[in-house]
């Protein structure tokens, strides 16, 4: 029977859990509307151009994926660049390679071999005692031992995620690769760039012909929203959507001091990692130089972003999930409404609270919305 409502889904945020999936259920020939609470669509992907760069307003996204269908999807709206990730660490003013590789061990040793780094390498992981890592220290000592650990990790790490190494998940680490070869591209992912053009035409291609309404909160009325659809597709935060009944969950929320500079080029690379405390940022974002082929990249003006990452609260952004025991078994109880729930879908980093990378949202959403449609 054909429903009085009059949307078959309302989508709660516009980010790209939202995108994909008002894209996928249009096409499905579902009536959408996707709300978002912020004056703009596209959640963290959404870019800024300011002096004709394209600004990552909530922080450097570098689409990467091994995922085929992933990237033939993403392919289908827009080509990607070239861009390959090659970050730099910069600790007490000396820079090094990331991800850790050969050019990392010759800065930090001089050892100009694999034979020669790995030594060093096994003498400090034997050095650390460790043989099953419990926490992100003992995971990083005994991955690559103390010096890659006290120089580019421990720092870092603490500023980023606001509690000391020992204490928090040794997974957040094993994102990061370790290699024995010259090769400083940061993933290992058979795909890598930046969208031809940036990231909210993706988003504008997404949600083509599809109805909009930004500057709209949910939870400014939530018994309207409830009567406007047959299903909810919500990816906000999992805890504010159960009234935070079972505690609220920690976040990390980051923010950014964004300048323009009368130069072209300030620190020839994209993004270079402050991995010590004597710097409050975790890092500095040259934006142009994710997009080199752009034909305003010579100009004589540059922007650049210090990031800050702090605790969340009520009124700042949530960008990280903080996974650690207490988070999670919190995070299970909302998981186990969440199961019951008939017309309401969850997705993305909020609402699934997991440190997903694009490409992991878009996998899942792919795959939901087949068993859906
Ligand atoms: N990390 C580090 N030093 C670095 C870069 C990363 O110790 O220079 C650690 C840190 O704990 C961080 C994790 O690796 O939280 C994952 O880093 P990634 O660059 O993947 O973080 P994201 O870009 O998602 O913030």
């Amino acid at each position: 029977m054909e429903s009085v409502l009059k949307y078959d889904f309302l989508i709660v945020g516009s980010g790209l859990y939202g995108c994909v999936f008002a894209y996928k259920a249009k096409q499905s020939g579902k009536r959408v509307l996707v709300i978002d609470k912020r004056p703009h669509n596209g959640g963290n992907l959404f870019c800024e151009k300011i002096e004709n760069i394209n600004i990552h307003k909530y922080g450097a996204h570098i689409f990467h994926t091994s995922n085929k269908m992933v990237w033939d999807f993403v392919n289908n709206f827009v080509s990607f660049n070239r861009y390959t990730n090659c970050p730099l660490a910069s600790y007490h003013g000396k820079l090094f390679n990331l991800p850790f590789n050969m050019n990392t061990f010759y800065s930090l040793w001089g050892t100009r071999t694999p034979d020669e780094a790995m030594a060093v390498i096994d003498r400090q992981r034997k050095d650390s005692g460790i043989i099953e890592p419990l926490n992100l220290e003992e995971q990083a000592l005994s991955l690559v031992g103390k010096d890659i650990y006290e120089i580019l990790i421990k720092e870092y790490t603490e500023k980023q995620w606001g509690h000391p190494c020992n204490e928090l998940p040794a997974f957040i680490i094993k994102r990061l690769p370790v290699r024995f070869t010259f090769d400083n591209n940061y993933f290992n992912d058979t795909y890598q760039g930046i969208p031809i053009g940036g990231y909210n035409k993706l988003i504008d291609d997404l949600l083509k012909d599809i109805e909009v309404r930004t500057n709209t909160d949910f939870f400014n009325d939530r018994d309207y929203w409830s009567t406007v659809s047959d299903k909810i597709v919500f990816t906000g935060r999992i805890d504010e959507f159960y009234n935070c009944q079972f505690g609220k969950l920690e976040y990390r929320t980051v923010s950014f001091e964004t300048e323009i500079l009368n130069c072209s080029n300030y620190q020839g690379n994209a993004v270079i990692n402050y991995t010590s405390m004597n710097e409050p940022y975790t890092r500095i974002i040259e934006h142009k130089h994710f997009e080199p082929e752009s034909p305003f990249f010579a100009q004589n003006k540059t922007v650049i972003s210090k990031e800050y990452s702090s605790d969340w609260t009520e009124n700042a952004d949530p960008f990280y999930p903080v996974n650690d025991y207490t988070n999670n078994a919190i995070y299970n109880k909302y998981k186990e409404l969440a199961c019951h729930e008939k017309d309401v879908f969850f997705g993305g980093r909020l609402a699934d609270y997991k440190y997903y990378d694009m490409d992991d949202v878009i996998e899942k959403v792919l795959n939901d919305t087949e068993k859906i449609f």
